[in-house]
């Protein structure tokens, strides 16, 4: 088993513009990871298969949930912290990212933003501590980049609705205690309803196969007939925006995290161009080397300032879902072309699990397609900027 040398790189001194609080948050979620998940994060993304034994140390360093107020047992942290969370935990792996991210933005948020008071109350706190797991079911087999067209569905019956469809590639379902499923009302209006594990005609199949993100368990949500009480329905809002709103979040949460799996990676690829001889001197000696470490760095530290600057736009209630969305897409990309260099510059050890870059490269294809596609993302900025609707 390697151990973790990680350390953090701040090349544009982006530390002094954070609050002590904020170096705290990260020291504690970096020891944290450290000691209890890099050591079985190869073993967990071998097996295929998230370490559940986390759940309650992800609750303790406070990455469920980091900015729901402390009423309903969240940290009620700012949003740069909850960046900062995110950066460490992807640092280590994206898929353990992805848990807390879907817990975070995906499941509290929206009971936060739009549940009643008794779901707040019942959820929350729970949600926080990671006693209880939730999922997050927008996407469906034939819906994906237009969730719009969803065909998941609720009738109304008493003082039930029955709710019948399907959805995949929902990370957390296998193992969530509820599941946040937006599906459309008599009226073809989008809600979001809490489903519970336990409910008859509720089932959430393990989905097999993955090569990218094993680290994370994703499943199916499928309903057949499963009546619902009508008091489970997300009351604050209706339509595609109350679910666009929660991927906001979580994008903003993958903005930062992508930073980390590349800090990851070149940090790994910094120290082994040290050490690796080739031809009688160290391998960072040669300047094709040296161009791969100097375009990294170049390159993670403009989307640290993008980061930085979208998180204060954050917190002061002012970021677009349009600079969001650029964010993403700008710090996929980078922390996957980072992560291509870094497994070139192993050599034939960078495909072993001896290194983390290989995983980091594999989860990535997972983060540029998840949350919005690379492509998507563009099309998002073309219309911002031209106003023109490139979708469809
Ligand atoms: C590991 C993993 C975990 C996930 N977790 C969740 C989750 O928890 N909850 C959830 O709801 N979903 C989840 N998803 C689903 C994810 O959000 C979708 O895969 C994503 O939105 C893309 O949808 P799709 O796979 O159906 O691709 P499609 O929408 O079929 O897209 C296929 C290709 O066509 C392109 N394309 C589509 N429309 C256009 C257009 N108008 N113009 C140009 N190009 C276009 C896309 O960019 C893409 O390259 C997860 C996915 C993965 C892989």
């Amino acid at each position: 088993m390697r151990t973790d040398l990680y350390q953090g790189h701040d090349y544009y001194l982006l530390d002094e513009l954070l609050t002590e609080e904020h170096k705290l948050i990260r020291e504690t979620a970096r020891e944290w990871v450290k000691k209890e998940v890099s050591p079985i994060i190869e073993e967990a993304a071998e097996k295929c298969e998230f370490p559940r034994h986390l759940l309650s140390g992800l609750g303790e360093i406070g990455a469920f949930g980091p900015y729901i107020p402390a009423e309903y047992g969240g940290p009620g942290l700012d949003q740069v912290s909850y960046g900062i969370i995110m950066q460490e935990l992807e640092r280590c792996d994206s898929g353990l990212r992805s848990t807390a991210s879907v817990q975070s933005s995906l499941v509290m948020y929206p009971i936060w933003r739009y549940g009643s008071e008794e779901h707040k109350k019942k959820y929350l706190s729970k949600l926080a501590t990671g006693e209880m797991m939730g999922c997050f079911g927008l996407t469906e087999p034939d819906h994906g980049s237009n969730p719009g067209g969803m065909t998941t569905h609720f009738k109304e019956d008493g003082e039930d609705v029955i709710l019948n469809g399907a959805k995949m590639w929902i990370s957390n379902a296998p193992f969530a205690d509820i599941a946040v499923v937006w599906a459309k009302n008599e009226e073809g209006r989008i809600q979001g309803v809490l489903v519970e594990r336990g409910m008859e005609g509720f089932s959430t199949p393990t989905m097999h196969g993955k090569w990218s993100l094993r680290a994370s368990d994703t499943g199916e949500l499928i309903f057949d007939n499963v009546r619902v009480p009508k008091a489970n329905i997300l009351p604050g809002r209706d339509g595609l925006g109350a679910p666009l709103s929660c991927l906001d979040s979580a994008r903003y949460g993958i903005a930062w995290g992508a930073i980390g799996a590349a800090l990851d990676c070149y940090d790994t690829a910094l120290r082994y161009a040290k050490e690796r001889m080739q031809f009688d001197r160290p391998i960072g000696q040669f300047q094709l080397q040296q161009k791969k470490l100097a375009e990294m760095i170049t390159e993670i530290t403009k989307a640290q300032l993008l980061t930085y600057r979208l998180g204060q736009l954050r917190d002061e209630g002012k970021a677009t879902s349009a600079q969001i969305s650029m964010a993403k897409r700008n710090n996929v990309d980078m922390a996957l072309t980072v992560a291509r260099d870094a497994r070139q510059m192993i050599g034939g050890m960078g495909i072993t699990g001896e290194y983390p870059i290989m995983r980091h490269m594999m989860n990535l294809e997972s983060v540029v397609t998840y949350e919005g596609t690379h492509d998507i993302h563009l099309l998002i900025t073309g219309l911002d900027v031209t106003g023109l609707n490139a979708f469809v």
